[in-house]
This record gives structure tokens, sequence and C-alpha cells, in this order.
């Protein structure tokens, strides 16, 4: 009975943490090391004295993982809902019931207004707290079921097959997307990708946070589409969606990438 009872607790605790996982390190790694490569000298002076000479790659999975340490509890707690934002069919971000214990757009918006306007008032380790929190944040805001529905609990309540394992549209982007597109490492991917022009990265650098939210929330709704017209009872999602699917997955991680360079250098300027 006991037994059974922590069985229980953990799937649960499992299930929880997957639900917050966003890109998976890998995809948290990429963001970074491309806003890395697109950083001020000022911006880089100061991460680089924050993190104590690591890099905001070395941290971009920081908010993930804190979930499972001792100092969870200790406020920490408060950042649970701040990885996602679910939006159900037929709503936007702006018509949708915003969660009040926080989403990924207040969550960045508040953290960021932190860091610009009450920069002063904040204690060294609240500024790292704040930093590390914002390189994750603006990956997940770019990872399609971190926008997904409500309905579905951000795509873990939608089962397909991914090749021949059972999983849920979540986990599907949460890491196997990125590992079946290509065999690279977290550098390679960030040099095959990053090599777009400045006026591409100025261009798609402007707009809000709500703004770069709501280009997810209709990827993802691409992604609901293709799923819902499979006449399989689980639909089955191999070669032709990581085919299909790959230009969205470039595209939202190097976005992302140019967009946190862009929210660093700004607030770091
Ligand atoms: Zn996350």
């Amino acid at each position: 009975m006991k037994r059974s009872f922590i069985i229980i607790i953990s799937l649960i605790m499992f299930f929880d943490a997957t639900a917050a996982f966003g890109w998976g390190s890998k995809g948290h790694d990429i963001v970074a090391a491309i806003a890395e490569q697109h950083l001020t000298p000022k911006a880089k002076r100061k991460i680089d004295k924050f993190l104590d000479g690591k890099s905001i790659i070395y941290f971009s999975s920081w908010m993930d993982n804190i979930q499972n340490s001792p100092y969870w509890e200790n406020g920490y707690n408060l950042t649970k809902t701040w990885h996602y934002a679910n939006v159900d069919k037929g709503l936007t971000y702006d018509t949708m019931q915003k969660n009040p214990a926080g989403d990924v757009v207040t969550g960045l918006e508040k953290l960021t207004d932190e860091m610009m306007n009450n920069y002063d008032n904040l204690t060294d380790s609240m500024r790292v707290d704040y930093l590390k929190m914002i390189v994750h944040m603006v990956g997940d805001l770019h990872c399609p079921m971190h926008a997904g529905r409500l309905s579905d609990r951000g795509g873990n309540g939608t089962k397909v097959m991914w090749f021949r394992n059972e999983t849920n549209l979540h986990s599907v982007w949460d890491s196997r997307m990125i590992e079946s597109a290509r065999t690279w490492s977290y550098s390679e991917w960030c040099e095959q990708l990053d090599r777009k022009d400045r006026k591409y990265r100025k261009s798609i650098s402007d707009g809000s946070y709500e703004e770069w939210f709501s280009d997810t929330v209709e990827e993802a709704a691409r992604i609901y589409e293709y799923v819902e017209a499979s006449e399989e009872i689980v639909p089955v999602l191999s070669y032709q969606f990581v085919y299909d699917f790959s230009p969205l997955l470039e595209e939202q991680l190097l976005n992302a990438g140019y967009r946190l360079a862009h929210v660093l250098n700004t607030i770091f300027r």
C-alpha cells in the first residue's frame, strides 16, 4: 500500500515536471548559444560578472532544474506556471482567461520591468536569478506546446505515436523533434541556424513578449491541425512530421535566440 502511494506520488511529480520542461535542455542551450553570439560587449561584460564567468548557456535550464532543488519552496515555487500559457482553440492570448498565478508572458514582463525600472532596488542575487529566468523563459515562449491548448494541458493530453513509441504532443516538442531532426550538438545547431543578416535580426526582434507569444500560438495551431487531420485513433508522427515541421522548429529556435539577445542588450545597455 505504502509502496504504491510512493509510486503514484513520484509519477505525479514526474508528469508535473515534464509539463514544464519546454524545449528540453538542448533547445534552451541552442537559444542561449545563438543569443550569446549577438550580445553587445557591455551586456556581455555585465552578464559575465553576474554569472561569475559562466555563460548564459550554462544556466539556460536552471529554471527547470530549480524545481527539484531544496530551494524550490523559498519563493521559486511562485514561478511554477511561468513556463507557458495555455490558449484554447478559437481564443488568443488577449481574449483567453489569464492564470492568476502568472504565465510565461506576464512573468517575462514582470522580470524585465524589474530589471529595467527597479534595478537599483534589487539585490545582486535577485538580479542573477531574474537574468537566468529571462534566458530560460524567452526559450519557453517560443516552444509551440508551451502555447498549446488548456483543454489538453499544452499537448500533454494529446496522445500520439512518435515513430513506434506512444507519447504525447507536448513531449514531442520538448526534445523528440530536436533529437530526430538532427544529430547536431547545441553548438552545431547554433552554427547552422545563426546565419541571418542584421536586417532580419532587427526586424524579428521588434515587438512585445505578447506579440512573440501570439506567433507561437499560431504555430501551435498548425501542429494541432496536422494531428487532428490524422485518421488514426492515436496519430502516428514520424519522418513526414519531422520533414514538415523542421522549418518551424528552426525558425522558433533562431527567433528566440535573436530576441533573447535583444532583450538582454536592452536590459544591460
Ligand atoms: Zn521551462
